[in-house]
């Protein structure tokens, strides 16, 4: 089985930006980006500003906005002044929001058919997004779709169709909905566009995208809503986003959390790195689960680590922190930078040298001291990332690779010895 990222579902291509934010390619075979969204108010032009910078040093490729009265968009010009991301306005009910974006420049519009579906409206949406060379998303949200009469004939037909389907219901009306309304682009000639549609309920999510990528090759902006605290909200959304892009579905995403943005970038990022779909910037940490075999408060380690790491290495160094030497040098195989701890003390690897045998309140600081210098090696060529791995001769007699502490309060590992790959 190939271990490479998965086979991108083929689609059209959108591009959203300017020179001062750099473009944004969603589809075809540009990588996935990673949306988000303010929690603030826009009209609130520094508090919005300070966010969404936040927001894009976190690492998101794209930020939205809501624009419910007309003193966000007017606050737009400012906010796109002082911002180096593209910038999408989210548009509900009010039509004249988007109109009012676009002339203040916003780089794409996302409009939802279940609350604006007044065709003259959407067509003036259109008309000035295409003077304008902006892309438009179509956002069918589950929990906004209210249905039609003149159109509920053909519902029930899909509805027959989907049938098979724990969800066939809403995935007819999420289908129905969203053809109604692109037959209203296809009219206008306009295709620069995106299609979402979200639910919070992982598994509609899962069948729905699945339905419209083998039904449209308009790029896919994926997404759970409502998913809720960042606690439980990863789970469901990693599950149905995961499982899709797995399968190659998804140009764009959106993680929602009621929780602070940045968790919703993060994660996305995290998501897209181990499916291989973004490369990775910054360390990669890993860390056992610890077990009762540890003496180093390990889980208070590993998250001073991994916000040292977060704030200070720019490189994809891969780093472990392991809680003894039975098991973690053969679980931290691959490690550029390990430290195995015992005995309230960490003996550091720096790519299969042992450097560093210290007490347990000098790890973190010696450990983040040669990611550093690491770091610079890597930069000026001395040596290259993944070039040497941590491994285990065995078989020193396993008891006594049990009682490690021993050994380690020694500084005597010698059962862990190095490789090169
Ligand atoms: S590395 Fe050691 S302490 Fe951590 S889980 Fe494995 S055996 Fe337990």
């Amino acid at each position: 089985m190939s271990s490479g990222p998965p086979a991108r579902h083929r689609t059209r291509v959108i591009r959203l930006g300017d020179e001062r934010t750099g473009v944004v390619t969603i589809g075809g075979d540009a990588p996935v980006s990673v949306q988000t969204m303010t929690a603030g108010y826009t009209h609130d032009v520094d508090a919005c500003v300070t966010e969404i910078n936040r927001l894009a040093a976190a690492g998101a490729d794209i930020v939205r906005v809501a624009v419910p009265e007309r003193k966000d968009t007017a606050a737009l010009v400012e906010i796109l002044a002082q911002t180096q991301v593209p910038i999408v306005a989210d548009v509900h009910f009010h039509y004249q929001r988007a109109l009012e974006a676009v002339a203040a420049g916003v780089h794409k519009i996302r409009l939802n058919p279940g609350n604006i579906a007044d065709r003259d409206q959407v067509n003036a949406v259109i008309d000035a997004c295409k003077d304008r060379g902006i892309p438009i998303r179509i956002g069918v949200n589950e929990g906004s779709i209210v249905e039609r009469k003149d159109k509920q004939r053909r519902k029930e037909e899909l509805g027959k169709i989907f049938s098979e389907h724990q969800h066939g219901h809403l995935m007819a009306i999420m289908i129905a909905r969203l053809e109604e309304y692109l037959e209203i682009f296809d009219a206008r000639d306009f295709h620069d566009v995106c299609i979402s549609a979200k639910s919070m309920d992982a598994r509609l999510v899962i069948a729905v995208y699945r339905e419209i990528a083998r039904r449209f090759d308009y790029p896919l902006h994926l997404g759970v809503t409502h998913a809720g605290p960042k606690e439980t909200g990863a789970i469901r959304s990693v599950v149905a986003l995961g499982t899709l892009l797995a399968e190659g579905i998804g140009d764009t995403v959106r993680i929602s959390y009621a929780s602070d943005p940045v968790y919703e970038v993060e994660d996305a990022l995290e998501m897209l790195y181990c499916l291989g779909l973004r490369t990775r910037v910054g360390a990669e940490l890993i860390a056992c689960p610890t077990c009762g075999r540890i003496q180093v408060d390990l889980f208070t380690l590993v998250q001073e680590v991994r916000r040292k790491l977060a704030d200070e290495i720019e490189l994809p160094i891969k780093v472990a922190v392991m809680g003894c030497v039975v098991n973690g040098p053969g679980e931290a195989e691959g490690a550029d930078i390990a430290v195995f701890a015992g005995d309230r003390r960490g003996i550091i690897y720096v790519q299969g040298e042992r450097v560093a045998n210290v007490s347990e309140e000098e790890i973190l600081d010696r450990l983040l001291a040669e990611c550093l210098a690491f770091q610079s090696r890597v930069r000026s060529g001395e040596v290259a990332l993944g070039q040497k791995t941590v491994e285990i001769i065995p078989p020193d007699p396993i008891g006594t690779l049990g009682s490690g502490v021993d050994k380690i309060a020694a500084g005597d590992v010698e059962q862990v010895t190095i490789g090169r790959t």
